[in-house]
């Protein structure tokens, strides 16, 4: 069967802010659910929706389908089984994200592998950008971040229901599966399937929650604090699981995806772990030798200059570069690469000895 456009199937078109698309998406969605809509085809149209909303709502996934269209999305859906690598926060979700650098790559935590039909009614993953300065790349820390997520509707406590209470499914009795029948190149064949009447819990709202019409779910717009490790980098994507929208009627919530943006730095540059800067040296040190101060992200440190230093010499100065993230206490190095300061206004006494400089050499 030919899968049909995302964007058609929203009724948005390709440039679409978040807010559109989560707009269109509740529209359509009120419309086709299940418990409201017993027309033939509108479950499958809720489901088209849905499916539409899981890729468009998250950026990174969106980007895979505008690109490659269907078979980008091939290897997303559902739950996503581990973390990236050195799990910063082993069961303390919004603590320490993980680093999920490997979003496209071959980390194998999408889709496959993932037989439980189950586990895969949750709430949608949600992406922000991050911008930080470079020293606080550095230090990383607690940063404040405005987050609009969908959250347990309070009136019902999530349960979509009125009365906060349930009754038995009547599509598939409480079981939480149905037959279906799909079709294939080889004929029709028969599947048991997750009950999307119930997302395979079995059981409804007694009567739809006037507050979240049965969804079980509202948005909130929140001040978060995300914290940050010392030495991200630019690019860097963490992964806070349990952080992104909470699921339909009380089911787990999708993951926070943090994308972290470093600003360039006017004195330091970052190549890997290590840093480079430059410093300027007056030209009698050069010749002679002598101390310097040298900036660092850490503060100033004493520098020694051999005598006959050039221009464009580069010092390395151990562990004042970027943290290693992962590795506590350990630092890359800071590379100084020094120029020569020329004197452009000389004194009187200066421009003379100067001269005898020149006299004698
Ligand atoms: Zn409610
Ligand atoms: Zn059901």
């Amino acid at each position: 069967m030919e899968k049909r456009d995302y964007y058609k199937i929203l009724g948005v078109d390709k440039g679409s802010t978040q807010a559109e698309i989560k707009k269109a998406y509740r529209k359509l969605v009120k419309k086709y659910h299940p418990d409201v809509n017993k027309d033939d085809g509108a479950e499958d149209k809720f489901k088209e929706v849905q499916e539409s909303y899981e890729i468009l709502s998250d950026e990174s996934k969106r980007k895979a389908y505008d690109q490659y269209g269907h078979a980008g999305t091939a290897g997303f859906g559902g739950s996503s089984g581990h973390s990236g690598f050195n799990g910063y926060s082993q069961g303390t979700p919004f603590d320490m994200g993980d680093i999920f650098n490997t979003f496209f790559g071959g980390e194998g935590g999408f889709g496959f592998g993932n037989t439980q039909q189950q586990a895969r009614v949750r709430g949608s993953d949600i992406k922000y950008r991050m911008r930080l300065k470079f020293e606080e790349s550095i230090k990383g820390g607690a940063f404040e971040l405005r987050v609009e997520r969908d959250i347990p509707c309070s009136y019902c406590d999530g349960t979509g229901s009125e009365t906060k209470k349930t009754k038995v499914c009547n599509t598939c009795g409480g079981s939480g599966r149905v037959q279906k029948v799909q079709r294939t190149i080889l004929g029709s064949i028969a599947i048991n399937g997750m009950c999307d009447t119930c997302n395979g819990s079995g059981k409804i709202p007694e009567k739809n929650c006037s507050e979240c019409g049965g969804m079980g779910i509202k948005v909130e717009r929140e001040n978060e604090k995300i914290k940050i490790p010392a030495g991200t980098y630019d690019g860097m994507v963490l992964r806070f699981r349990g952080g992104g929208n909470a699921g339909p009627k009380g089911t787990p919530s999708g993951d926070l995806y943090i994308e972290i943006e470093v600003e360039p730095s006017k004195e330091f540059e970052r190549r890997g772990n290590d840093i480079y800067t430059m410093e300027d040296v007056v030209i009698h040190v050069a010749v002679l030798g002598g101390d310097i101060k040298v900036k660092t992200p850490y503060g100033k440190v004493t520098l020694k200059i051999p005598k006959g230093t050039e221009a464009g010499s580069i010092f390395r100065i151990r562990e004042k570069g970027m943290p290693i993230l992962a590795k506590e206490g350990m630092k890359g190095d800071l590379y100084v690469r020094v120029d020569l300061e020329i004197p452009k206004r000389l004194s009187r006494k200066e421009k003379k000895l100067w001269e005898e400089l020149g006299e004698i050499s």
